[in-house]
C-alpha cells in the first residue's frame, strides 16, 4: 500500500478516476468502495482506496466517479462492424435465407472501402457509447476497419476474412492471401490493434485453404477467428461431406489451437467441448443472434463447467440488430436458466465475467485487458448508478447484469485516452456519422430495389 507522501513528492500520473465503487474483476474479484484507479502512459499504475491512491499520486486529469461504478471496459467478442449499415434490413428469417437472399446480394452490390469505413464509424460510436472498449471484428477491407478503430482510439482484435468465393476486396484466393499479408504486417505491434486471419467458416473455406490459414497464423504469431458449429444444418452437412462434426473435423486437420477464437459453437457435444478446452480454443457465445436466427442454444453451462475461455458477442447488426453487450450479458444469464429449467445456471457474476475477464481470455488478450489491475492497459468505464432503472441498488453484480443499460455509461477510457466524457463522444463526430449512414442506407435500399 502506498504510504502518505508530501504533496511535492507525489508521483505524477496522467489520470485518476476517483471515488465510486471499483469493480476490479481481479483474481479475488475485489470490489472497492470509494476506490480509485491511477493511469500513466496508457497503463493502470494503482488500484485501491481513493484516499490511499490520492496520497501517492497527483494527476493532470481527475475524473470524478463519486456515486458511480468503475468497471473494466467491456469486450464484444464477435462483430461485423461495417454490417451496422444493414441494421434492420431483413428480420425474421433463418440464417440460410437471410444470407443467400438478403445479405450476400446486399454485400455484392454495396460493400466497398467507403461503405466499410462508414459502417465501422457508426458501429464504433455505438460501441463506445455502450462501454465496450475491445471488439473482435471480422469482415472485408479490414485494413480500413483497423484505421477507423485506431483513429477513434478503440481496441480491436481484427480479422481479415478469407472465403472461397470472390469477395469485395479480393477476386480470388491468391489476392485474398496477399491482402491478408499486407494487413497483418501493417498492424502487428500496434498498441490498440491486434491483426488476425479470419477464415469465414469450415463450410465456406476448403480444407487446404484452412490449413494454409493456420500456417499463416503460426508464421505471424497471429490469432485465427472463425465461425464454428453455428447451425444444425452446418453439422449435418459436415457429417455428410466430411464424415465428422465441425469441431471434430477441425481437430482432425490440425486447426484447433490456442490462437483460435471460435464464434457461436452452438451445436457441440460434450467430447467437442473437451477438444476445444484441451486445445485452448477461445469461444464466443452470441445468445441474441442465435435466438433471432433460431440457430439453437449453445451449451454454455457445459463450457463454464469445463472452465472454457468463453466470452460474449453481439454478432453483426445485420442479424441482432445492435451492438450492446449489456443485452447479451442479461440474455446469457437468463436464456440458460430457461433452457435448463434451473435458475441457478449462469449466475450474474459468471455472466459479467464473460463480458470482462473471461471474454479477455476468449480473445487471448487477458494479459492486457479484462480486469482493473496494476500493469494492465487502462481500459475502463464509469457507469451511472442513479438512473431510475437502477434504484435501489442491492447487489453490484445483480445491478450490472440485470438492470444496467448501455445508456447508463458516462465515461469511457481506452489505453488511458478518454473516448466518452459525460456521455459525449470525444474522438468521433456524431452528427457526421449519422448523416453519412443515412446516405448509405438510401443507396442500399435503391440498389436492392426495395421500397423505402
Ligand atoms: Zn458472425
Amino acid at each position: 500500500m502506498p504510504s502518505l507522501t508530501p504533496l511535492n513528492q507525489l508521483l505524477r500520473v496522467d489520470t485518476i478516476v476517483a471515488g465510486g465503487l471499483v469493480v476490479t474483476m481481479d483474481e479475488q474479484r475485489r470490489v472497492i468502495a470509494d476506490g480509485a484507479v491511477a493511469i500513466a502512459a496508457g497503463q493502470i499504475v494503482a488500484v485501491g482506496k481513493r484516499e490511499q491512491v490520492e496520497a501517492s499520486y497527483r494527476a493532470d486529469e481527475r475524473i470524478d466517479a463519486v456515486g458511480r461504478t468503475v468497471i473494466p471496459g467491456l469486450i464484444n467478442g464477435h462483430a461485423h462492424l461495417p454490417m451496422t449499415l444493414f441494421r434492420g434490413l431483413a428480420d425474421d428469417q433463418d440464417l440460410d435465407d437471410w444470407l443467400q437472399h438478403t445479405i450476400f446480394p446486399a454485400e455484392a452490390m454495396n460493400v466497398d472501402e467507403a461503405f466499410v469505413r462508414c459502417g465501422t464509424r457508426l458501429g464504433v460510436a455505438e460501441l463506445i457509447r455502450g462501454g465496450i472498449t475491445t471488439v473482435c471484428d471480422m469482415y472485408y477491407y479490414e485494413m480500413a476497419v483497423a484505421e477507423e478503430l485506431a483513429a477513434a482510439g478503440l481496441r480491436g482484435l481484427l480479422g481479415q476474412v478469407l472465403i472461397d468465393f470472390p469477395a469485395p476486396d479480393a477476386a480470388d484466393h491468391a489476392a485474398a492471401m496477399a491482402c491478408l499479408a499486407r494487413f497483418v504486417d501493417r498492424w502487428q505491434g500496434h498498441p490498440l490493434i491486434t491483426p488476425a486471419i479470419a477464415p469465414h467458416a469450415p463450410y465456406t473455406v476448403a480444407d487446404d485453404h484452412l490449413i494454409e490459414a493456420q500456417a499463416f497464423a503460426v508464421d505471424r504469431a497471429s490469432p485465427l477467428i472463425i465461425h464454428l458449429s453455428e447451425t444444425n444444418h452446418e453439422v449435418q452437412e459436415s457429417l455428410r461431406l466430411k464424415g465428422a462434426r465441425p469441431v471434430e473435423h477441425l481437430a482432425r486437420i490440425g486447426l484447433l489451437s490456442d490462437r483460435m477464437v471460435a464464434a457461436h459453437v452452438v451445436w457441440a457435444e460434450a467430447h467437442e467441448l473437451d477438444l476445444l478446452r484441451d486445445h485452448g480454443v477461445g469461444v464466443v457465445h452470441n445468445p441474441q443472434s442465435n435466438m433471432k436466427l433460431a440457430s439453437g442454444v449453445a451449451p454454455l453451462p457445459g463450457m463454464l463447467a469445463r472452465d472454457l475461455a468463453v466470452g460474449l458477442g453481439t454478432d453483426g447488426s445485420g442479424s441482432n440488430n445492435d451492438l450492446s453487450i449489456w443485452e447479451e450479458i442479461d440474455t446469457a444469464a437468463k436464456l440458460h436458466k430457461l433452457i435448463s429449467g434451473d435458475p441457478t445456471m449462469v449466475s450474474a457474476l459468471e455472466a459479467f465475467e464473460m463480458a470482462t475477464i473471461r471474454g479477455a481470455r476468449a480473445l487471448h488478450l487477458d494479459a492486457q485487458i479484462g480486469s482493473l489491475e496494476v500493469g494492465k492497459r487502462a481500459d475502463l468505464v464509469v457507469l451511472e448508478m442513479e438512473a431510475i432503472n437502477q434504484i435501489p441498488l442491492s447487489s453490484i453484480y445483480s445491478a450490472l447484469v440485470y438492470t444496467s443499460k448501455a445508456s447508463d455509461v458516462c465515461d469511457v477510457l481506452v489505453e488511458g485516452q478518454v473516448l466518452l466524457r459525460q456521455r459525449q463522444l470525444k474522438t468521433l463526430n456524431n452528427a457526421a456519422i449519422e448523416a453519412e449512414a443515412l446516405l448509405f442506407r438510401r443507396q442500399i435500399i435503391e440498389r436492392l430495389g426495395l421500397v423505402p
